[in-house]
C-alpha cells in the first residue's frame, strides 16, 4: 500500500498560499449552492462568482457601489411615516414602523442622495426591501418626489433603483396617491430634458412597476430580477392558462420590449456613466479621464 506512505517529507505550504478565513463568514448561493466566503462575495458586488446570481442588496450597498466617495449628501434623511388612517392589522401601524426602524436602522423604504459617479453629478433614489418589503407609502413617494425636485433645481440626472412589493397596505389610498405624485414629478423632469434612468432590481412589482419604475428614459434591470404588476398566481387564475417558463423575469421582460437592457451589477457603474455621457449635451474631457470601475479600482478610459 505504497500510496498510503508519505513519499516526500516536510511538505510545507508557503504563507502566501495559505488561505485563512474567519469562521462563520460564508455565503451560500441560493441558485447553484456554491459556497464562497463573504469577503469574496462582497468584492464581487454580492453576485455569485459561479452562476452570477444577484443577491438582494440595500441602498447602503448601492450607494457604495455607485458613488465615488462615501461623502455623498443624503436628502430628506429624517422623513418618517405618520399614521393617517390609524391602521391596525396584527399590530398598530406606528408599532410596525418603529420595529422596522429598529431592525433596519432605516427611516423608511427609500433613501435619496446626491453624489458623484465617475465625477458626474447624480441624484439617486434607492429602495430598501428590508423595510416592510420595500413598500411604497407616503414617505417613499414624498422622498422620491423631493429628489426629483432636487434634480430639476440643480439640473442633475436622476437614477431610481426600485425594489418593492408594491403599495403599502397600511396607508391604503395615501399609498396609491404616490403613484400619481411621482409620475407627475417625472413629467416635469422630462419637460426640462433631464435624463431619468430607472433600474429595476429583484423584485419590482405592484404600484411601483405601474408608476415611476417603468417611466424611465431608459428602463434597465439586473439579471434575473422579478418584474411585474400582479403576481404569477393571480395572473394564472385570471387567464386560466399556464404561464411560460421564466415569466416576469428580467430576460422575459426584455424579450417583450419592456426593458432597454439588462446589466450585470459589476458593470452597472460603468454602463450608467457611459449612458449619462451619451445623454450629456456637451461631454467634458475631464470627466472621461477620471473614470474608474467600482470593483478593483482599475482605471478605465472610455471613449465618448
Ligand atoms: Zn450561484
Amino acid at each position: 500500500m505504497a500510496w498510503f506512505k508519505r513519499v516526500e517529507k516536510g511538505i510545507v505550504t508557503p504563507t502566501e498560499e495559505k488561505k485563512e478565513t474567519p469562521d462563520g463568514l460564508w455565503y451560500k448561493c441560493p441558485e447553484c449552492k456554491r459556497v464562497t466566503n463573504t469577503t469574496e462575495h462582497k468584492a464581487n458586488l454580492y453576485t455569485c462568482v459561479n452562476c452570477g446570481h444577484h443577491e438582494r442588496i440595500n441602498s447602503a450597498e448601492y450607494f457604495e457601489i455607485l458613488f465615488d466617495t462615501p461623502d455623498f449628501q443624503e436628502l430628506d434623511a429624517d422623513l418618517s411615516s405618520s399614521d393617517p388612517l390609524e391602521f391596525v392589522d396584527t399590530q398598530p401601524y406606528p408599532n410596525r414602523i418603529a420595529a422596522s426602524q429598529r431592525k433596519t436602522h432605516l427611516k423608511d423604504a427609500v433613501r435619496t442622495a446626491h453624489g458623484k459617479m465617475n465625477n458626474l453629478d447624480l441624484v439617486v433614489a434607492c429602495m430598501d426591501f428590508s423595510f416592510i418589503g420595500g413598500s411604497m407609502g407616503s414617505v417613499v413617494g414624498e422622498k422620491i418626489a423631493r429628489a426629483i425636485d432636487y434634480a430639476r433645481q440643480h439640473q442633475i440626472p436622476f437614477l431610481m433603483i426600485s425594489k418593492s412589493g408594491g403599495a403599502r397596505m397600511m396607508e391604503a389610498g395615501y399609498s396609491l396617491m404616490q403613484m400619481a405624485k411621482t409620475s407627475a414629478k417625472l413629467a416635469l423632469l422630462s419637460e426640462e430634458k433631464i435624463p431619468y434612468i430607472s433600474l429595476l432590481t429583484d423584485p419590482t412589482t405592484g404600484g411601483v412597476t405601474a408608476s415611476f419604475a417603468m417611466l424611465g428614459d431608459f428602463n434597465i434591470s439586473e439579471p434575473g430580477a422579478l418584474i411585474g404588476f400582479a403576481g404569477p398566481r393571480v395572473i394564472k387564475e385570471t387567464i386560466g392558462k399556464d404561464l411560460p417558463k421564466d415569466f416576469q423575469r428580467a430576460e422575459f421582460v426584455l424579450d417583450h420590449g419592456f426593458l432597454d437592457f439588462i446589466v450585470h451589477r459589476k458593470e452597472l457603474k460603468q454602463k450608467l456613466t457611459q449612458l449619462l455621457l451619451m445623454l450629456q449635451p456637451e461631454p467634458t474631457a475631464t470627466t472621461t479621464e477620471q473614470m474608474t470601475t467600482p470593483v478593483n479600482g482599475k482605471v478605465v478610459q472610455t471613449a465618448n
